[in-house]
């Protein structure tokens, strides 16, 4: 075989087909199951391990998605101890292979790894047995940034393949191919390269969260379209999801995560995911502060520090690590028993991801989200610069703002998965209050936003989403003295409203960049000109009590009945400029 030179990529295979690799009896049927309990002291499979096995040892190119901890390593290691030659692992994660080669010699499987950090002798030694015909080791973890730039690691590659030593690719943490993903890496990118000089090989991608079309996007960059994919479900059924706002005059909301963790999970391990460095060490300190046992971590932080904190927590010694995402990858605790979002996640599936790290075990525990109207808007400026970010965090605000939707549903909705409400078993806040909710008309809510941010723009100002709601509260600064129809609305509920009409596109985000940082505005969306037609009107679901809102229950009178006027300050430049409103003011005084 040239190198280069294409193969048509493998025919999928009809369900049946699917079915039939579930079985044990292959020619490799014995000595898989024989090293599963002597090499890797397992006593079974766990779903779909065989079946994955079973088509990886019949040169099938496979993509294997599944929860972290359910064991998708065993799908390529076993088959490498089963094959001739080695297994090439792609990990991006020096730490992840370090993990990796810990446990297989503690299983006595050889196995080594090349890494920016590799001396020459060891790489030397390392390239000289990938052609050795005894194959010294069974399993060579690399970079991907090596495969797409060493050339000498590639031209061994060859020689192995030419000597029928290089028995499987496993590409693990595959979703960083996409673009689209959660975690995309510019060098998995050029992974592509693989099948492309190597096309008999089969390949393994292996990660735990993909929607279909990030999947698909990975298949095509990895050059294996449409290969077989292994799903396993996506639903954790023993992970309890909720919902809390923060409290809105203290979006800070330490206080009540402080409580939270000294009641609900005294002595129970658990991680707050927040939003940037400098609230790791924040809201760390300030859980300290409660007589909580945390620690940052961060990527800014010494790698000694990070592995010590990562051990202290899996031994018991903090109970709770304060993390940015940079807390992920290669964490397998099982007894996570909460997962609390100090910030809402920039997206559902890096939700999905970051909360499922709770209840390995399987056992009962937490996924907790505090919602914040502000900090949709720090997470807009952060995914300002990707094409695709401010929709999927749109979709994240969704999640947060819904009412009446089980929360399993819109995360089953986001992976494409058929949903029954029923299998939440009331492990959501939303199934277990029941159908607690309105839906009002909030049209004349919907143009009192519209005239402040208008005015706004009349004055070539920009408003900030705080500004706007502030104003529209009538809390505004004293500076303005102009007639603005000031709600009735509480806060929560105000706040809500706004958000929904960014959701809808009667408002959108503007923004402004200066070389330090980004500025979140909101302007008129692409919907707003619906509004100016006296027939058009815009409803929303409301919960009857906003739980830890300070505020009275919303009911339909109070929501569409918001007609007080309220005397707000008015700028002098608007005096001087915009006459008719100080004409309409005063007749309103009158
Ligand atoms: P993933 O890569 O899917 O996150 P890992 O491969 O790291 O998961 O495995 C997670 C844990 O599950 C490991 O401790 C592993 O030993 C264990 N494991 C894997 N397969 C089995 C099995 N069949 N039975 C019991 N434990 C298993
Ligand atoms: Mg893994
Ligand atoms: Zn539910």
């Amino acid at each position: 075989q040239s190198p280069g030179s294409s193969q048509p990529s493998q025919p999928r295979l009809s369900k049946q087909e699917l079915q039939s690799y579930k079985n044990a009896d292959f020619p490799w049927s014995k000595e898989v199951q024989d090293k599963l309990g002597a090499m890797f002291k397992l006593s079974k499979f766990r779903p779909l391990q065989l079946q994955a096995i079973n088509l990886s040892m019949s040169g099938k190119d496979l993509f294997l998605v599944m929860p972290t901890g359910r064991g998708k390593s065993l799908c390529y290691q076993l088959p490498a101890v089963c094959s001739k030659g080695f297994t090439l692992v792609i990990t991006p994660l020096v730490s992840l292979m370090e993990d990796q080669l810990m446990y297989l010699e503690s299983v006595g499987v050889p196995s080594v790894c090349l890494n920016a950090s590799s001396t020459k002798e060891h790489a030397r030694s390392v390239l000289a047995g990938m052609i050795d015909k005894d194959s010294p080791f069974k399993l060579l973890y690399v970079t991907p940034e090596k495969v797409a730039k060493s050339k000498q690691l590639m031209a061994k590659l060859e020689k192995a393949y030419n000597l029928g030593l290089l028995a499987r690719f496993a590409v693990d943490e595959v979703h960083c191919c996409s673009q689209w993903g959660h975690d995309f890496r510019p060098d998995y990118k050029l992974l592509g390269i693989l099948k492309r000089q190597f096309p008999k090989v089969p390949l393994l991608g292996l990660t735990a969260t993909a929607t279909s079309s990030v999947v698909k996007d990975c298949q095509k960059m990895l050059c294996v379209p449409d290969t077989t994919t292994l799903t396993a479900p996506f639903n954790r059924p023993n992970l309890y999801y909720e919902v809390r706002y923060k409290d809105p005059l203290n979006e800070d909301s330490v206080s009540q995560i402080a409580s939270l963790i000294k009641s609900r999970y005294k002595d129970q391990s658990g991680i707050v995911y927040v939003l940037s460095q400098k609230d790791a060490e924040s809201v760390s300190t300030e859980l300290q502060k409660n007589g909580i046992s945390a620690q940052p971590y961060h990527a800014n932080l010494e790698p000694s520090y990070k592995s010590r904190v990562h051990k202290q927590w899996t031994n018991k010694k903090i109970q709770v690590v304060v993390a940015t995402v940079a807390f992920g990858m290669g964490i397998d605790k099982a007894d996570v028993r909460f997962v609390i979002h100090h910030t809402i996640s920039k997206s559902i599936e890096n939700y999905y991801q970051e909360s499922g790290r709770a209840g390995r075990d399987d056992k009962p525990a937490d996924c907790i989200v505090f919602y914040g109207y502000q900090d949709i808007f720090r997470i807009a400026t952060m995914v300002v610069m990707d094409h695709t970010g401010q929709q999927k965090m749109h979709n994240m605000v969704a999640y947060c703002q819904s009412v009446d939707k089980c929360r399993r549903s819109t995360i089953a909705v986001h992976f494409d998965e058929v949903w029954d409400d029923e299998d939440c078993n009331q492990m959501c806040d939303i199934c277990r209050q029941g159908n607690d909710y309105i839906t009002v008309d909030i049209t004349k809510h919907a143009r009192e936003v519209l005239q402040i941010v208008n005015l706004a723009g009349s004055l070539d100002e920009k408003v900030t989403p705080l500004k706007v709601s502030e104003t529209w509260l009538g809390k505004g600064p004293a500076k303005r003295r102009q007639m603005i129809r000031v709600t009735t609305l509480s806060r929560v509920e105000a706040e809500a409203v706004i958000v929904h009409l960014l959701l809808l596109g009667y408002l959108c985000e503007d923004y402004s960049f200066t070389p330090y940082t980004t500025y979140c505005y909101l302007k008129p969306g692409r919907k707003a000109v619906l509004l100016k037609s006296e027939s058009h009107s815009v409803t929303m679901k409301m919960k009857r009590a906003i739980p830890g809102g300070q505020d009275s229950p919303v009911e339909p009178g109070d929501v569409t009945s918001a007609d007080s006027v309220t005397l707000l300050d008015v700028n002098d430049r608007l005096d001087k400029t915009d006459k008719n409103h100080q004409n309409q003011a005063r007749k309103e005084r009158e």
